[in-house]
């Protein structure tokens, strides 16, 4: 008999049966809050009528169309609606399946265009498991630890983690932007440095937002050395921070935007959308794969996008996304265990650390662990494991936030107590 490999880290013992907006029904009869959305995902939540009904009839229709063979209609209607929701400019849209590969296509493109080999990531980020996309990864060991060498060319720059310091924001800012130079004077010059890439919320490394300030730093340093600005909206964008993207926040033009997860409810889709002139640098047939831009997910996301503009579901993510957060701050007031709670719009995280801030992951395991048994399904995330991460659908509702909010209390007191 074949069991499920140890390699998977399992977060719950929950199987599921079947799952409808915010609630996951699971095989034991229980009926879970979901506050994981398959790690910021479902979108939509989970099985939105729209979604499924759109997948259902393109399926009937075509599964698989390669699209360097042939293309299909849900891929162009896609590309048509991203035009309307992507940064001005960003007209060129490449698709892949994963966060992971979209975050290689963009690795492969800065080199390409620029003709320089590194990358600058930051402190904290998490860009994905694939080799190329784990050597960019500073957001815990277990993601790069024991299969080394992984890809050259990549420096890491200290990320403002005000926090961490004990700083205020400005100043780890003033700090990560002066290191970060030093960094292009002595390691890796700015003829050398094809591209800088950073998450616009920090998302596995903590649920940190990236300051205004820094995200500016980083476009003026771009713009002045011919730098490609990649931004990795991955699991901070469509809408999930209560605006379309992420860097939104920081009114800073990207040359590469990443985006996956929420893009399509849970269908396998990722793309990178860039400038036409700086796609076309790189050369036909130097991206691809077999299995980029599938019809299903793409009538997926057609569906995705159009349930986020006809619900308002970005503005019910920053509406939601504050009542969760005044939930959240209240209950730091309350208990001491909790050293931080930051994060934007359906963004949240909840840092466990003691006074002097050394982190607590141990309490952060024990609330998310009562949490299952309050039926409220929690994440943790963080180098430290010690923050828990709160990511409901986009259209959850004020009564959901609520009840998340007093099972997320009573897990606290019994992990506490
Ligand atoms: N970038 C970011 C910001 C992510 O959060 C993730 C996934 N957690 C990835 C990239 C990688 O995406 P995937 O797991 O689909 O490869």
């Amino acid at each position: 008999m074949a069991t499920l490999s140890p390699i998977l880290k399992q977060a719950t013992p929950v199987v599921v049966d079947h799952a409808l907006g915010s609630w996951i029904h699971a095989t034991d009869g229980k009926k879970y809050l979901d506050f994981t959305t398959g790690i910021g995902v479902t979108s939509t939540g989970h099985c939105h009528p729209d979604v499924v009904a759109a997948a259902r009839e393109q399926v009937g229709k075509i599964v698989h169309a390669q699209y360097t063979t042939v293309l299909h209609r849900p891929l162009l209607e896609l590309t048509g609606l991203l035009g309307e929701v992507l940064p001005e400019g960003l007209d060129s849209v490449f698709y892949a399946t994963s966060g992971s590969e979209a975050v290689e296509a963009s690795i492969r493109l800065a080199r390409m265009a620029t003709g320089r080999p590194n990358i600058i990531s930051f402190q904290g980020g998490f860009h994905g498991r694939t080799v190329a996309a784990a050597s960019l990864t500073t957001a815990g060991t277990r993601f790069r630890s024991g299969f080394s060498p992984l890809m050259s060319g990549v420096h890491v720059a200290p990320f403002p983690h005000w926090y961490r310091y004990g700083w205020d924001e400005a100043t780890a800012v003033e700090f990560a932007l002066k290191e970060l130079d030093h960094l292009l004077l002595t390691v890796s010059t700015p003829d050398d440095t094809a591209g800088f890439i950073i998450e616009p919320v920090l998302g596995d490394g903590g649920y940190i937002p990236t300051p205004a300030a820094f995200l500016q730093g980083l476009r003026e340093r771009a713009d002045r050395h011919g730098i490609v600005l990649i931004i990795d909206e991955v699991q901070a964008g469509v809408g999930r921070t209560g605006k379309f993207w992420g860097h939104d926040w920081a009114g800073v033009r990207p040359d590469v935007v990443i985006t996956a997860k929420g893009l399509a409810s849970g269908f396998p889709i990722s793309a990178i959308a860039a400038p036409a002139d700086l796609m076309g640098k790189a050369w036909p047939g130097s991206q691809g794969g077999t299995y980029g831009g599938n019809a299903v997910a793409a009538a997926a996301a057609v569906a995705t996008l159009g349930v986020i503009e006809r619900e308002n579901l970005v503005e019910n993510a920053l509406l939601r996304g504050a009542e969760l957060r005044a939930g959240l701050d209240a209950l730091q007031a309350e208990f001491t265990d909790i050293g931080n709670v930051r994060g934007r719009g359906l963004m949240q995280g909840v840092e466990f650390s003691a006074a002097d801030k050394t982190p607590d992951p141990e309490t952060a395991l024990a609330v998310q662990q009562a949490a299952i048994k309050e039926e409220l399904l929690l994440l943790t995330c963080g180098p430290h494991g010690n923050v828990i991460r709160l990511i409901p659908a986009l259209n959850v509702s004020s009564d959901e936030i609520q009840a998340g909010l007093s099972k997320f209390t009573q897990a606290l007191k019994s992990a506490t107590s």
